[in-house]
This record gives C-alpha cells, structure tokens and sequence, in this order.
C-alpha cells in the first residue's frame, strides 16, 4: 500500500467524524432550542399584556410579576436539559469511539497487511470529562439570563432587555455544542488508541490534520507519540496566532477540531514517502492559512 493512499483515507476520517459531531449536536441542542423559542413567544405576549394600549415598559407591582412569570419559563425551559444533553452526548461519544476503532483497526490492517485484533471501544477520560462538564456549561448560561431579568433592568431596557436575557439563555445551546465536539473528536482520538496499544510495542499514534485545519492544528501534522504519551503544547505554524499552550494525548487541540490520529509503525511495509513526512508537506502547501 502506498503512503499517499493511506493519507486520503486517513483525512477521510475527519469529514465522517464532522457529519457525526454535527447531528449529535444539533440533535442534544434541538430540546433545549425549541423549549426556550416558546418561552420567549410567552414571555413577549406576557409583556404586551401588561404594557396594555399605552405600550409604556409595564411598572410597580405589574412588572415585579411580570419578571417572576418570565424568569419562571426559563427555570421550566431548562428543566432536565442538561442531564439529557449529557447522556445525548454520551451516546454520541460512544459512536464516535467504535468510529475511530473501526477506522484505526482499517487503516491498520491496510498498512500492515494483516488483520487487526479486536478492540473493545471506550470513550477515554477527555470524553466523559467533557460530557460531565456540560450540565455546569447549562446551568452558568441559565444564571446569566436569569441575571439579567431584573425590574431596573427591564425598566432601562424596555422589550429589548427581555430578549436579550433569551439571548443570553440561548448560548447554552452553543455549549451542547461545543462539549459535544470535544466528547466526540477526543472519544475517536481514544478508539484509536486503544487500536495502537493493541497492536504491541512500538506502534505509534500519528496525527493527521483534517484538511481545511487551521495554523494551529497543521502545526502538528505527522508528528507521532507512542499510545499514553502526550502531544507537546504551543504548536503552530503561524506563531502569532498560537494560544492553545497545553501539552495533550490527541485531538482535539480545540473545540470543533477535527484532527485524528491514526496508528502507525515505521517497521510496516507501506511504500513511498514516509507517512509522517507526507501528512507533513501536505499540511504545510495548498491549505487555507
Ligand atoms: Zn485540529
């Protein structure tokens, strides 16, 4: 097998990992999303009902119960949502971890000219961090809106201060997201680990950079650590821009990023250019700077 026809179907990986981060998000956000679009059309009925015919920002005891009926509807909206997004985004990242086994024992077997051994997925520490560190991302965007609903504030901003406090909660929505494509990416980097520390000493974990990655994420292109080690911080190929200083065990380098790695031996029989050497000049020419 030649190593150009490895890296096609190494970048390959990242696009199935993107189609898969994008529909378990929208899918774990979708609840959430729909529950507060109806709370703020109750909430802006409520307030036109109070304003009556005069439309002046409603006063005294009318607005104290108009905040108290409002701030009501986004307790109730968030209600539940973000133990169902962390169990949606559990099951996302278990997919995403029998994926990256899938296509590490694939890519293996390919380079290697053997089957690979079976491999037990499992979604790694990173992953189940991430889904974990979701109800808390909720629950801070829900205080920042509740915060903003106040009788001072709705008195200096009218209208407008009430649907800047569903702004606010709507940014909950972009955190599922977010943890969703953490869990995700770092629960594939897991499956294929697992693959490498299944195929015995020596066997490396080589990143590839998705194809449209960023200065950041192409920095790190063919570099390779055995299964356990850890990717060194502060990498980038626009120093500028580097902000991302921690040293990690795989991707993702940031939320949204979808790198892989894949397993990789220099003692395997793949002909042409070395491997780390190709995904190497391949990030670094024709790619978006
Ligand atoms: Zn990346």
């Amino acid at each position: 097998m030649d190593s150009s026809n490895i890296a096609d179907r190494a970048e390959r990986q990242s696009g199935t990992l993107r189609d898969l981060e994008r529909r378990a998000a929208y899918e774990a956000g979708r609840p959430l999303a729909a529950a507060l679009t109806t709370a703020q059309a109750d909430a802006l009925r409520r307030w036109t009902l109070a304003a009556g015919p005069s439309r002046n920002t409603p006063a005294g005891d009318a607005l104290r119960q108009l905040v108290d009926y409002v701030r009501k509807l986004i307790r109730d909206a968030f209600n539940g949502r973000g133990r169902q997004a962390r169990r949606d985004a559990e099951r996302a990242a278990y997919n995403a971890a029998q994926l990256g086994t899938r296509q590490a024992s694939a890519i293996a077997a390919a380079m290697r000219g053997q089957p690979t051994p079976p491999v037990q997925p499992d979604i790694g520490d990173e992953a189940q961090a991430a889904c974990d560190h979701i109800p808390t991302a909720i629950e801070e965007e829900q205080q920042g809106a509740l915060a903003l609903l106040t009788t001072a504030g709705l008195t200096a901003m009218g209208m407008a201060g009430l649907n800047s406090a569903f702004q606010r909660a709507r940014r909950a929505v972009g955190r599922i997201a977010r943890g969703m494509a953490v869990a995700v990416t770092s629960a594939a980097a897991n499956g294929a680990r697992l693959v490498a520390r299944a195929l015995g000493s020596g066997v490396r974990l080589l990143w590839v950079a998705e194809p449209d990655a960023c200065a950041a994420c192409r920095a790190y292109a063919g570099l390779h650590i055995r299964p356990g080690g850890l990717f060194p911080g502060g990498l980038s190929l626009d120093p500028r821009r580097t902000v991302f200083h921690t040293a990690i065990p795989g991707p993702p380098r940031h939320p949204h990023c979808r790198c892989v790695t894949v397993p990789w031996s220099p003692d395997w029989p793949v002909t042409g250019t070395p491997l780390p050497t190709l995904l190497r000049q391949r990030a670094r020419t024709a790619r978006r700077s």
